[in-house]
């Protein structure tokens, strides 16, 4: 129900109205980015595999396919959550990660093999982790204000080891931009 205060604000100019299915509360906008983190992840599923066909740097292909495995994780983890909290593990189509997919998948195109794409796949690959990052520091954060103490540290697990992949990449980047640094001063 909106209150005489709610229907004041909607009224101003750039104020948008809500829909009639919008969240009335916390615990619904919770499960609302649980199914969209939860598309997400079952998203990069299939994107991670393509992205690991395109690269060429070992540890780049290393970290994507170990990071795979844990997106598999990512999303057995999600559906514990739903189960502690006693919702049906549903998806709901993420059109950030989906547009983030694209842009990655047209990088591709956009790149010859080889260093230089190996350099847009990090690219890519970082814009999504730090998407992650965003999303599960506010679901673990939004579990914990519910009082959801279990589902708040699932998510904290999977928050640390986006951070983690997220710190990998930095550094497979810096040693390539490194090596090739140094191969350019060779000639
Ligand atoms: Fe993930
Ligand atoms: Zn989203
Ligand atoms: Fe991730």
């Amino acid at each position: 129900m909106k209150t005489e205060k709610q229907k004041k604000e909607e009224g101003k100019e750039g104020v948008v109205k809500a829909k009639s299915n919008a969240a009335e509360g916390l615990t619904e906008l919770f499960e609302d980015g649980l199914k969209d983190i939860y598309w997400a992840e079952k998203a990069l599923t299939k994107a991670l595999p393509k992205m690991a066909k395109n690269a060429t740097s070992k540890k780049l292909i290393d970290a994507i396919n170990s990071h795979l495995k844990e997106t598999e994780g990512h999303i057995s983890h999600l559906e514990k959550v739903f189960d502690l909290i006693g919702k049906k593990a549903v998806a709901k189509k993420c059109d950030a990660m989906d547009g983030l997919i694209k842009e990655g998948e047209s990088i591709l195109e956009e790149t010859e093999l080889g260093v230089v794409r190996d350099a847009g796949i990090i690219a890519a690959s970082q814009k999504i982790e730090h998407y992650e990052i965003a999303t599960y520091g506010t679901l673990r954060q939004f579990a914990e204000t519910l009082g959801h103490t279990k589902a708040a540290k699932l998510l904290a697990e999977v928050l640390e080891q986006e951070k983690a992949a997220d710190v990998k990449l930095t550094v497979i980047a810096v040693d390539a931009v490194n090596i090739q640094a140094a191969e350019e001063d060779e000639d």
